[in-house]
């Protein structure tokens, strides 16, 4: 039996690549239903994943996972090396994982009777605890790395679809997440506004490292802008494969009848 870690290929004495998420065996029903069929899922810090399938096939319930917003019947998750789920359930480390990870969703979630600074410091100031300025000054940051700074004191009321969705990245980016999860958040906006959003994705990933995991139907981005393109069908992930592989060479038939549908 071999009891060595995991070291892939890597030659001896070279560090073991490591995944920043590291999802096995996620399982999880809705009315007896299985919506994801024994997932394995793995994120590499700095590392741009695109989803694709069909709607219902359970990719927003695999980031509702990760993200903790939702509980699987089973599966083990690890984040940044801390193990936060087993069994299914929370281990006493989650908090420590979770910090780790930011999600953005389709509908930007933002308080309407709040201005963006304060929509950016609510959670942070509630539960890292830090003082007006400390938070101020985070903000400051973050609307800066999504081109938002001149907006810090709009109301969300008064701003764009396409500069809401930056403020909703900005929000997540407080916590100084390693990984963003990122749920068809360009689905409201026109292409050119898309377009944008999802720039300002590849640049953090560029300029900060961060990994993006995107649930997406844009192709464009998928091949231009993903290290990884994820095939999700019915609860399992059908194809993991560079942009080229997966849109060019792949034989999976569902995959390829999925790809001529959305383009
Ligand atoms: P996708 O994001 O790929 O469209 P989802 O993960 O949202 O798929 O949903 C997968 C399936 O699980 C769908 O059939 C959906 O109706 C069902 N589902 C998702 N969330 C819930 C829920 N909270 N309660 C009941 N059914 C749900
Ligand atoms: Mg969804």
């Amino acid at each position: 039996m071999n009891l060595a870690p995991n070291l892939g290929t890597a030659e001896p004495g070279t560090p073991a690549t490591t995944s920043l998420v590291s999802a096995v065996n996620l399982a999880k029903q809705f009315h007896g239903r299985k919506v994801l069929d024994g997932v394995d899922f793995d994120v590499a810090a700095g590392e741009v994943s695109v989803i694709i399938g069909k709607s219902g096939s359970g990719k927003s319930t695999l980031l509702r996972v990760i993200a903790g917003l939702e509980d699987p019947e089973e599966g083990d998750v690890t984040i940044d090396g801390v193990l936060v789920r087993s069994g299914g359930a929370r281990t006493a480390d989650w908090n420590h994982g979770a910090a780790k990870v930011g999600m953005v969703f389709q509908s930007y979630n933002l308080w309407p009777h709040m201005n963006v600074l304060d929509n950016l410091i609510l959670a942070p100031r509630k539960i890292l605890g830090l003082s007006a300025g400390e938070a101020e000054a985070r903000a400051e940051k973050a609307l800066a790395e999504v081109g938002m700074a001149e907006h810090i004191r709009s109301r969300s009321t008064q701003l764009s679809g396409g500069e809401r969705q930056r403020v909703a990245i900005a929000r997540a980016l407080m916590m100084r997440p390693q990984v963003l999860l990122c749920d068809e958040i360009t689905s409201a906006l026109d292409p050119p506004v898309a377009a944008e959003v999802l720039g300002v994705l590849a640049r953090l990933k560029q300029e900060e490292g961060l990994a993006v995991v995107l649930v997406t139907h844009d192709m464009a981005f998928a091949s231009k802008a993903a290290d990884r393109v994820i095939f999700f069908s019915n609860g399992r992930i059908a194809v993991d494969a560079t942009p080229d592989e997966a849109f060019h060479h792949c034989e999976n038939a569902e995959l390829k009848a999925f790809v001529d549908a959305v383009r």
